[in-house]
């Protein structure tokens, strides 16, 4: 059965019921979205700041393939096998984007036996929180060009204007483009270009803030861009654009609750991709489930290069969260594909190519243990067509390096599957203070963190940029050298590279860009050629998803 008949069968309970079940969560508290959706009110989260917190699990993995690993799915996985277990856990995710929905990955709700749902609600719109996402962004956008074409009081200077517009949508076409055609009725022309919605600093704001308050400072706080004199800043607050976005904003910043197929509770909300923005779901959403529940499963996106380092130097710094575990998934056909195994043959045994492929595990599971400090279990998302002789050999050597290793196989079974994943989780994490190190300290100056990622975790030689980017970092410096680096770098491989597998090392990390993020508080360094609008590929998704006349959607997966 394909992910989305399984969770068309679902049993889901009313979320109103469940909450008040699972968790004392009052009705008066939920905004229902139907029966199975809800939003929890910020009043509610805020009288919870005095309860003790739970123990937070972070779920991570391996360099990905382009069909993905199964960290969604582990993630779901897990949390219903430590409520199988009795303990108290609820999981937190991101909301998925379109963009990857009508292209190569498809959904992101997790997958067999371990998804959360409604299924279509949540890959198609959800809440509507992007899509309100989106509406801020661009209303910035346009009280930028509407300030130029009434004069220009602010004497914004068109060509250095950094804040695009965005859709949720795989778009390649709207990369670069030329607004203001028509002659002066029409505005200014001048060049201008498309982000995707995950990629908006927008986004990343609503991920980060802790408050309705806090949302409008940091909107406020956005760069613009810059005056003729090429220096001084324009922010967003110069436009008074802060509190009319704040108000496009204002469901959206409440976190979204909804069920898994074993109608354990999980919180989605906030969905920055980990490549080209810093990938995990909102603080908000992470801080409210570690207040109810005694174990919080999280994922943050992609490999632990890209998403489990911004977790931990972005998110965690900021917000103060601590975590006690790290779970890694990996999957005998990613570790062959980092072998050098082609795409269509993954399905076949291959110890030669696993072995030369485990490199890659081996290198994100140092990075985690050595340089953040925190311990791993790896969690071996079992495919059917996995062999015993791979999966022992995989086994063995990871337990080689000093990590527990751990078959799952939580999505032919659900949470049953993933009961001995649960159980060595709450090995480490009931016997540890939760805590860790980050791999750069904030003193460090900018390029001096750019460089302690590229070469402590990428295993880079070293970092390079033109002279027109290293004068830039260097501006930056002086006023926000405190910022911690959302690096920006293709997912497929330790380089910006991503024909490269296993685990390169001695390259060089070219840095093409950097933008200043000083709403979200930090700086985008763009390594290599990576876009902040992704394209769709030959054969996209979209061309499977379908309707039919009563209303059931197929295809989504
Ligand atoms: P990630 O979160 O790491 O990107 P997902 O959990 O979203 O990965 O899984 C990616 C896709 O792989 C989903 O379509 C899911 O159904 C499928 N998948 C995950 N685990 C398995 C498995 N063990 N066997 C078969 N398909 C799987
Ligand atoms: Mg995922």
């Amino acid at each position: 059965m394909s992910d989305i008949e399984i969770a068309q069968q679902a049993n889901m309970r009313r979320i109103i019921d469940l909450a008040a079940e699972k968790f004392a969560i009052p009705a008066e508290h939920l905004d229902p979205y139907g029966h199975y959706k809800a939003k929890i009110s910020l009043e509610y989260v805020n009288s919870l700041a005095d309860k003790p917190d739970g123990k937070l699990i972070l779920v991570t993995a391996v360099s990905p393939t382009p069909a993905g690993e199964g960290k969604t799915t582990t993630t779901v996985g897990l949390g219903d096998a430590l409520n199988r277990l009795a303990k108290k856990t609820i999981i937190c995710l991101r909301e998925p984007s379109l963009g990857p929905c009508f292209g190569v990955k498809g959904g992101a709700a997790g997958g067999g036996y371990a998804q959360v749902v409604p299924m279509e609600d949540i890959n198609l719109h959800f809440t509507g929180d992007f899509h309100a996402i989106g509406v801020a962004h661009n209303l910035l956008s346009a009280l930028i060009d509407n300030h130029i074409n009434h004069g220009n009081k602010l004497d914004i200077d068109p060509r250095r204007i950094q804040w695009k517009r965005v859709i949720d949508m795989n778009d390649r076409a709207l990369r670069k483009i030329v607004v203001g055609q028509g002659g002066p009725a029409n505005g200014y022309l001048r060049e201008d270009g498309f982000d995707i919605v995950v990629a908006s600093e927008v986004m990343a704001i609503l991920c980060l803030a802790t408050s309705r308050a806090d949302l409008k400072e940091r909107l406020g706080r956005i760069v613009i861009g810059y005056k003729s004199d090429k220096v001084t800043p324009v922010y967003a607050s110069d436009l008074n654009a802060h509190g009319a976005m704040a108000a496009i904003l204002k469901d959206a910043i409440k976190p979204n609750l909804v069920q898994t197929l074993e109608n354990n509770l999980a919180i989605i909300h906030g969905g920055p991709f980990a490549n080209i923005a810093h990938g995990c779901n909102t603080v908000t959403a992470t801080q409210t489930a570690l207040k109810l529940a005694d174990y919080v499963v999280t994922e943050a996106g992609f490999g632990a290069d890209l998403g489990a380092e911004k977790f931990l130097d972005i998110k965690c710094r900021m917000s103060g969260l601590k975590p006690s575990a790290v779970v890694v998934v990996a999957t005998v056909r990613a570790l062959k594909f980092h072998g050098g195994v082609g795409k269509d043959e993954l399905n076949q045994e291959n110890l030669a190519a696993l072995e030369k492929g485990f490199a890659n595990l081996e290198r994100h599971l140092s990075n985690i243990q050595n340089h953040y400090g925190l311990p791993c279990v790896v969690s071996i998302n079992h495919f059917s067509f996995d062999t015993d002789a791979e999966i022992q050999w995989l086994k063995s050597q990871c337990e080689a390096l000093g990590a527990k290793c751990v078959i799952a196989k939580h999505w032919a079974y659900g949470g049953a599957g993933a009961e001995d994943l649960a159980r060595e989780v709450l090995n480490i994490v009931d016997n540890r203070e939760p805590g860790f190190n980050y791999v750069y300290d904030s003193e460090l100056p900018l390029w001096n963190k750019i460089e302690a990622i590229a070469t402590k975790l990428y295993g880079a030689a070293k970092v390079s940029a033109s002279p027109k980017v290293v004068a830039e970092i260097k501006a930056l410096q002086a006023d926000y050298g405190q910022f911690p680096i959302c690096m920006a770098k293709t997912h497929m491989s330790f380089s910006t590279n991503p024909n490269s597998k296993g685990a390169p090392s001695g390259h060089t990390v070219e840095i093409s860009e950097v933008r200043l993020a000083n709403g979200a508080g930090f700086i985008v360094a763009i390594a290599g050629d990576m876009m902040t609008m992704p394209g769709l590929p030959k054969v996209p998704a979209a061309e499977r998803i379908d309707i039919s006349d009563d209303g059931v959607i197929s295809g989504l997966f």
